[in-house]
């Protein structure tokens, strides 16, 4: 059994090998924390996209579609808060010379406290067995208590400092706990100091007045910006929600990890604008709906979880997390945000313009409240991604390495494979994929045996390898190989379309 990092190391070198994701500028060596979505990637990610619109446009009445621009108004982020307040604190390793997120290290180290106290309840649990009381455990027990005080009075201390902008005290707190570098292995920090994230770039000519803009850190800000222009073109009434799906741009420090914290990545997000005092109502709504979504691409439920925030970001009054178990470990995968009025209001201030909203029930004009979902494309493709990477010892002894992608998201749902490339079986098999390609992505291949076929399909993720051989060119039958089973079925060369539809669903 492969450990969690040699197992994240396969995925990525398979995702290369297959066509899924390679390193941005490979041949100059890279670069860091850029990728490109290969052929088969791109089938993916385009999956991914078009299930979440649909599930949040095309269901919803009441949620319309924008796609803004990337580069906006330099205001917009003086206004958002992203350019005095978006920032991660970092430190350096005087050793290693390796730079860390401030507050990283420290969630870290608490990490690793709530360990101890799970393996210690795990211990409890196996010398109790069934008489064991988890509830009175973990309330009762000395060391188990001690840690749970150790955490708490971490989070008392650190999240105030943060908020205070108290960065001396940050370092101060990781010298306490006696952090230390995973490199090195030395206390030997640098002071902390805030970075911000946001790209900068240049608009207009060198020659002319040019003026410094930001690549957008997030997809947000154009709905907000947008919120009267799509309000009254859509006519959309409150409670109502625009969606969005578009590339943000962050300068991470660390930016490891694959798919998962990168320089440029995507976001899909979607902020649903309602009466204030019901921001909470909502909230909670969006918050379960998401998670059905979640669920709802095919994925087991105990990969999931929620973290509510204990440090809100500076618009928010309550957000959470949905968290996905990565082979990296649980990590946020869509955040849920409960933004008040601040970003309306403060693109009212700032622009002088008014964001308000006529509640023809209410008879009165008011800015919005506004509940957001934003998420990570990037990272529910490295979700669907690892956790279908399976390594499989055959029955014959054999071994393949099958992508069990969830059929409507699979990038291929058919390979259209003629046993041989002779005897007319390609042009038959021709005609067989000139059928279906207009309803599914299709591959057609000849080259090779159909044992090597069928494993580089399975490498694929395609959920079906349909067989022409000369028995197909007598009676018009085929044989369907269904990718998890292995089980070849022979079945009516025109009921293929029929087969396809009932298993992919969708
Ligand atoms: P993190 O705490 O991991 O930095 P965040 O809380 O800053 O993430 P949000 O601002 O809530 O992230 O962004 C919404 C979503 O965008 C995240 O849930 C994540 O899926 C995605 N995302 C954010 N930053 C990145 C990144 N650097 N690379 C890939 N996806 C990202």
């Amino acid at each position: 059994m492969a450990s969690n990092e040699e197992l994240f190391k396969k995925i990525i070198a398979h995702a290369k090998e297959y066509g899924f994701v390679f390193p941005s500028s490979e041949i100059y060596d890279g670069l860091s924390a850029v990728y490109d979505y290969g052929p088969f990637g791109v089938e993916l990610k385009n999956n991914i996209k078009a299930y979440w619109w649909k599930s949040m446009v095309q269901y919803h009445e009441n949620i319309v579609g924008l796609d803004s621009a990337i580069f906006m108004h330099p205001t917009v982020w003086k206004a958002s808060g992203h350019v005095d307040a978006f920032n991660d604190p970092m430190i350096d390793n005087k050793d290693s010379k390796k730079r860390y997120r401030a507050d990283v290290l420290v969630e870290d180290f608490i990490l690793k406290i709530e360990d101890k106290i799970e393996k210690e309840v795990d211990k409890a649990a196996n010398r109790f067995g069934d008489t064991f009381d988890e509830k009175m455990f973990r309330e009762t027990n000395p060391r188990v208590q001690e840690n749970l005080k150790k955490i708490e009075e971490i989070k008392q201390r650190f999240y105030p400092a943060l908020e205070r902008n108290d960065l001396a005290d940050v370092k101060l707190l990781i010298e306490e706990l006696g952090i230390v570098c995973p490199i090195s292995g030395s206390r030997n920090w640098t002071d902390v100091r805030q970075f911000n994230l946001m790209f900068s770039t240049q608009m207009g000519s060198v020659n002319e007045d040019a003026n410094a803009i930001y690549l957008r850190p997030e997809t947000a800000q154009g709905i907000f910006v947008n919120f009267l222009n799509v309000q009254k073109s859509a006519r959309m009434k409150i409670p109502f929600g625009i969606a969005q799906i578009g590339k943000a741009f962050r300068n991470e420090i660390v930016a490891r990890q694959f798919l998962f914290r990168m320089r440029e990545f995507e976001q899909m997000e979607m902020q649903f604008f309602v009466r204030p005092g019901e921001e909470m109502k909502w909230y909670s709504y969006w918050k379960e709906e998401r998670m059905k979504w979640h669920l709802s691409l095919g994925m087991s439920e105990d990969k999931y979880r929620f973290h509510d925030h204990d440090k809100l970001a500076h618009y928010a009054n309550a957000a959470a997390d949905i968290e996905f178990e990565f082979p990296i470990g649980f990590k946020e995968i869509e955040g849920i945000h409960s933004r008040t009025d601040f970003d309306l209001g403060a693109h009212q201030e700032y622009s002088g313009k008014k964001m308000q909203y006529f509640d023809p029930e209410l008879n009165e004009s008011y800015v919005p409240y506004v509940v957001e979902t934003s998420i990570g494309l990037d990272r529910t493709f490295l979700a669907v991604l690892s956790n279908s990477y399976h390594e499989e010892k055959l029955e014959d002894g054999s071994e393949r390495v099958v992508l069990g992608i969830p059929a409507h998201l699979a990038p291929i749902k058919a390979a259209i494979l003629p046993l041989m490339k002779k005897d007319g079986l390609p042009e038959k098999a021709k005609e067989l994929l000139d059928t279906l390609k207009y309803d599914y992505r299709c591959f057609y291949e000849e080259k090779d045996t159909i044992g090597k076929r069928y494993r580089r399909m399975d490498a694929l993720g395609t959920p079906f390898c349909i067989t022409i051989d000369h028995q197909s060119l007598q009676d018009n039958t085929v044989t369907i190989r269904d990718r998890d089973s292995m089980k070849q079925e022979r079945i009516g060369m025109d009921d293929v379309s029929g087969i396809l539809r009932e298993k992919i669903g969708r």
